[in-house]
């Protein structure tokens, strides 16, 4: 298949519209009559990565965070970055971002996530896309809602605020990723906790304000998105003549 059938298969189920406004997502190097029959995905575009694409030959790799962002593909200033473009040139593998249009949509990350922990009626909260929230049938512990997390993401460690060891949780919001900024629009009477995969010390400092109970994963937590993106694509190429095949990179942070 075409280079540019693929991405309009794909762009039918997470459309660019969807993506934010900051961010770079779609295709960002790879020509449209390049011909498409293996797909490789991944969190990001690491060498680890171009070096499995190349000895599996792979024709695109879709990563969640855009290879490129904001700059040119002519003026990279990053040593490792450069490398990688001249090998995907060589070896003619396309890249693609599937970035916000994903975390906004339905079908994305944070619904995912709140499904995983049999949350119900998942939508937006406050019509705002990027974060979603639900309500869990029935009230669990602080702790608890830990442990599931840890298990979901099989991480040793995470970072909260609560306001009482004994807290019950039934509502919940998620932004993965970077939402740490998002805090400021958590009604702490609306919801038990923000869940999310990086916050800055300014917005630690104003959920305590706020009052607001948060639990902070890391970002590596988007590495759900290889997962489950694996398990989208091969239901939306079943029918085509494409292999799918995933890469989970190494997260490079060491907890101890
Ligand atoms: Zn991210």
């Amino acid at each position: 298949m075409k280079l540019k059938e693929v991405i309009k298969k794909i762009e039918n189920e997470f459309p660019i519209a969807l993506a934010a406004k900051w961010d770079f997502p779609g295709l960002q190097y790879g020509k449209n009559k390049f011909e498409v029959k293996k797909i490789m995905i991944c969190l990001d575009l690491t060498t680890a990565v171009l070096n499995d694409a190349i000895s599996n030959k792979i024709d695109l790799i879709i990563s969640h965070h855009p290879f490129l962002f904001n700059e040119k593909i002519k003026k990279i200033k990053l040593k490792y970055k450069n490398k990688i473009i001249e090998q995907l040139q060589k070896h003619q593998i396309a890249i693609y971002g599937l970035h916000t249009q994903y975390d906004s949509s339905k079908k994305g990350m944070n619904s995912k996530i709140l499904d995983d922990l049999k949350c119900e009626d998942v939508k937006s909260y406050r019509n705002i896309n990027f974060i979603k929230y639900g309500k869990l049938p029935e009230e669990i512990n602080f702790d608890d809602l830990i442990v599931k997390l840890k298990t979901i993401f099989n991480i040793p460690y995470v970072q909260f605020l609560n306001w009482d060891n004994e807290q019950k949780i039934k509502k919940i919001a998620i932004c993965a990723g970077a939402g740490g900024d998002l805090i400021n629009k958590i009604k702490s009477d609306e919801i038990d906790v923000f869940i999310t995969g990086e916050m800055k010390w300014n917005d630690w400092i104003l959920s305590y304000e706020n009052k607001n109970s948060v639990i902070v994963l890391n970002h590596f937590m988007e590495n759900y998105f290889t997962n489950d993106m694996d398990i989208i694509l091969k239901k939306i190429f079943l029918k085509d003549d494409i292999s799918i095949k995933k890469h989970d990179i190494k997260s490079p942070i060491i907890y101890k």
